[in-house]
């Protein structure tokens, strides 16, 4: 038993009896998507929703009634994906619909509460799609109104982020769950050329029965060639056991222990608890630390043998684990002394008899799995031959071979996503895009109503840009610039462009501050200084814009009297439609999924089409994730511009803090004092922004203004706190991470940051560049729950850098790109199962390969590519994505 699973149901089932009456009392979101689906089947014909498609319910009902503050689950919304993605395929939910789920809530915390409203809704929708019951009230109940709006167009799907399996019909009531990614790749299946007994079924081998034949279905094998492409979820190096003696703080390992002693104590006045588990292995003993599993207490008896995997702590000079994964081990694994591979499981199937079923499978069949990469590709990456990685995935004779057998597999998934990539690029160049040239004159007196000249990086952006937009091909391309890098007038420089020929732009942002700040922007720079346009032809949609005023929108939109519209994903939702719509930029853009982007893109014909992120990811990875943009970098600060000196405090040194915030608002200057979360609910230690604003207002700065901003409040208030801050009505904006994208308010030179150790690294760089834009010294302090995260790699790390490209080399060693990635990373991490994208080397290689057998034989048409070939097709399953 998987020790957070637990956990959450525990909170499941206490939320169930809490809330019961709030559930049913609430307008309830998520059944209100589906107007079509339920009305066009008897109500009687539905089926029940599915348990795990319940139990998402259940949880985006709960964040839904928690205002989108990421706490239905501790840890996050993401964590439930741990447990939910194996009950979702013992379901047999689609594959497609999996992936869907996996790829919005890996990005959930880092969506602004706005967007996690959004993606909920969007992701409930296209469940629902698939899944007519969900978009069903419960029979006791009366159905929803019918929603004020709905998103007109079915926008496409996209095939970089979600799974390569085509969409199943609507009306399917419960589609057949389709082989994962991974298998798609698998080169054998259906070809000519290979053992037919690959594609045979499972019940061929000794052991399998139809009732194991149909466990083994809904983990998503069907065929021989599926379970080899059914990879270990981890292995348990029995060769290797580290004594719990030589254990070393910080370390991750995995050891086999009897438990000793387990104990159980409340905390918090009983709100919660805490338990303890001693184990020990001869040469020591570990302690093992849980948060609110009381039902441990039940499950690990003294005596009994587990192995615990996790990272080693410290508390108080001794070292701990901290909810560390645990699992009762085979004994006889003990005496094998070699690696051994954990699957993941469903109901039904045992670790030991998948395993047995696997050897059978893998000795005998791996070695005859035709290799679709041509030999030639194979030795020039100096890769092993498929059938040796297909053998010593399952079961490795050494750690240094099972290296290799990953190395290959993810070479393939690389490979495959690269050349899918490069493909896209061709073919979007292939369609014709509408030509703005303009003169240098035009150009200069555009840049003359600036009030600053832009920086060189700038100007070589603005210059590809030009380019772009007189190329008669639709501009594809992605601006990344660090923090303050002013990506905004770049921006604005392109779309004057455009519209100076009369045609229409799209802005879109995150978040309604920052569409607003946006807007602000553009019109001073595109209608007060220059003229180009009256202030009435740029305009404002976000959410909370009166409808009177959206409706004058759409029909200035409709008839072109509007020129430019700047928005969140009001844009679109609203049903708007353009004249003529020809270029769109998208801000953050790793704060969309890619169906949003390609909405908008959808409501002009071959749009160009600009992004801009401050993502700073390395040039390699950048080429891979974005393959199919052209990309252009602003690595450049505007001049003037002084690093932010960055100090790490213990939580007891806070008055120093303090005492900096004062001197510089005693400067006219301006401070954030930044929190992780904006209550105390589940998580202990994190200080609120909303507690803590009562003493900062009262005792601590009772002196100064002080105003408060967090996610709970309406877009129209947090726009006033924000405006009121920006027009100096405050001295310290007390805020949570709503503040994080974007936002600009120069006159501030202070950044305190609580709860520091619970943020990212790239959270905190943002939060970082709100400060420093101006040509004073600015300040960020971090200052970590716990006294021991003072030393934290990360918080040192901001520390020593101000380069958000140095800090995402960091995080990428450290933690994966996901962080820095967004949205898109996360749809890749779907699609690479075995590939680790932070492995620079193996992308790189996949990368070179794919990029030279792309210039020689671009459709695959060479014979001796023809295996290659159909494995590739499968890889991105039949039409055209949209990769932006
Ligand atoms: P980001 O790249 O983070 O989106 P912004 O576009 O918000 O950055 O720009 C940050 C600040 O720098 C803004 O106040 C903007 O007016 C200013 N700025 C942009 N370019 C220049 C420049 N070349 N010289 C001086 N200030 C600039
Ligand atoms: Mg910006």
């Amino acid at each position: 038993m998987h020790a957070k699973v637990a956990t959450w149901d525990c909170k499941i089932s206490r939320f169930c009896l809490e809330s019961q009456e709030t559930f049913e009392s609430t307008p309830d979101m998520f059944y209100m998507h589906t107007f079509l689906a339920r009305n066009s089947l008897p109500h009687d014909k539905i089926a029940p929703m599915q348990p795990s498609l319940e139990k998402l319910r259940k949880f985006f009902r709960l964040e839904h009634e928690n205002g989108y503050i990421d706490t239905a689950i501790i840890g996050g919304l993401a964590k439930m994906l741990d447990f939910w993605e194996g009950e979702a395929r013992t379901d047999g939910i689609a594959e497609e619909v999996i992936q869907a789920v996996i790829s919005r809530l890996r990005s959930y915390e880092k969506l602004s509460p706005e967007g996690r409203a959004e993606s909920l809704k969007g992701l409930w929708k296209r469940i629902a799609e698939t899944y007519p019951e969900a978009g069903q009230k419960p029979k006791t109940q009366t159905p929803a109104p019918r929603p004020p709006r709905q998103v007109e167009k079915e926008t496409p799907t996209p095939k970089v982020e979600s799974a390569p399996a085509p969409r199943p019909a609507p009306q399917q009531p419960k589609p057949r769950p389709v082989p994962p990614p991974r298998s798609e790749s698998f080169a054998g299946a259906k070809t000519s050329q290979t053992p037919a007994a690959l594609n045979a079924e499972l019940t061929v081998l000794n052991g399998v029965g139809i009732a194991n034949a149909k466990s083994l279905e809904k983990l998503g094998m069907k065929t021989l060639g599926d379970m080899l492409y059914y990879f270990p979820r981890r292995y348990e190096d029995y060769t290797q056991l580290k004594p719990i003696k030589s254990l070393m703080y910080g370390e991750v390992v995995t050891i086999i222990g009897t438990v000793q002693s387990v104990h159980s104590r409340p905390i918090k006045g009983g709100k919660s608890s805490m338990q303890e588990v001693i184990i020990s292995d001869g040469t020591g003993a570990l302690r093992l630390s849980f948060f609110n599993n009381p039902w441990l207490i039940n499950k690990l008896k003294s005596g009994s043998a587990i192995s615990v995997s996790g990272k080693i702590d410290q508390y108080l000079g001794r070292l701990v684990m901290n909810a560390p994964d645990f699992e009762d081990i085979e004994m006889e694994n003990l005496h094998t002394n070699r690696i051994v591979p954990i699957y993941s499981l469903t109901e039904n199937i045992a670790q030991k008899w998948l395993r047995k079923q696997m050897s059978q499978v893998t000795s005998h069949w791996a070695p005859a799995v035709v290799d679709a990469l041509p030999d030639s590709i194979r030795l020039a990456a100096r890769l092993v031959s498929i059938g040796e990685a297909l053998t010593q995935i399952h079961f490795p004779s050494s750690q240094d071979r099972l290296k290799l057998a990953r190395e290959r597999l993810g070479f393939d998934e690389i490979f495959y996503l690269q050349m899918g990539v490069l493909q896209q690029k061709r073919d979007w160049k292939s369609v014709d895009g509408r030509r703005f040239p303009v003169s240098d004159e035009w150009m200069q007196s555009r840049l003359a109503t600036l009030p600053f000249d832009l920086t060189p990086a700038q100007q070589t952006a603005l210059a590809d840009i030009r380019a772009d937009l007189d190329s008669g091909k639709p501009m594809n391309r992605l601006v990344q610039g660090d923090v303050g890098s002013g990506k905004t007038v770049v921006a604005a420089l392109g779309t004057s462009i455009v519209i100076g020929a009369g045609a229409q732009a799209a802005i879109m942002a995150p978040t309604s501050i920052l569409a607003e700040q946006h807007h602000r922007s553009f019109v001073n720079l595109l209608a007060r200084e220059s003229g180009i346009l009256n202030e009435s032809e740029i305009r404002l949609l976000v959410g909370s814009t009166p409808e009177s005023e959206k409706e004058d929108i759409r029909l200035g939109l409709m008839d072109g009297t509007i020129k430019i519209v700047i928005g969140t994903h009001a844009l679109i939702e609203d049903p708007v439609v353009f004249k003529d719509l020809q270029f769109i930029v998208i801000d953050e853009q790793h704060r969309f999924g890619v169906e949003q982007r390609a909405a908008l893109r959808n409501k002009g014909s071959n749009p160009h089409l600009l992004v801009m992120t401050a993502t700073p990811i390395p040039r390699s990875l950048a080429l891979t994730v974005f393959g199919d943009l052209d990309i252009s970098v602003i690595d450049q600060l505007p001049t003037g511009r002084q690093p932010i000196n960055t100090y790490v405090l213990r939580p007891q040194e806070r008055e120093r803090a303090f005492t900096v915030i004062r001197g510089q608002v005693q400067h006219g200057k301006q401070a954030f004092i930044v929190y992780p979360l904006i209550d105390e609910s589940e998580k202990i230690e994190a200080r609120a922004a909303v507690d803590d604003f009562e003493k900062l207002s009262h005792e601590i700065f009772a002196d100064l203004k002080l105003g408060l901003l967090h996610g709970r409040m309406k877009p129209a208030e947090k726009d006033e706190v924000m405006t009121k801050f920006r027009d100096k009505e405050f001295d310290i904006l007390v805020s949570t991470t709503v503040v994080e994208v974007g936002v600009d308010v120069p006159n501030s030179t202070v950044m305190l940051i609580e709860g520091a150790d619970r943020f990212g690294l790239a959270q905190l760089h943002q939060l970082r560049g709100r400060v420093g834009r101006g040509s004073d010294q600015s300040f960020c302090l971090l200052i970590p729950t716990r006294e021991d995260a003072a030393e934290n790699e990360r918080l040192q790390a901001m520390s020593q850098t101000n380069s958000g490209f140095e800090l995402a080399d960091l995080d990428l060693k450290t933690r994966g790109p996901g962080e820095f990635l967004g949205t898109r990373q996360a749809g890749f991490a779907t699609t690479l199962k075995m590939a680790n994208i932070t492995d620079v080397k193996l992308i790189e290689k996949a990368r070179e390969q794919a990029q030279s057998l792309f210039d020689r034989d671009p459709y695959l048409e060479q014979s001796e590519h023809a295996l290659l070939k159909e494995a590739f097709e499968r890889f991105w399953g039949k039409g055209k994505g949209d990769v932006s």
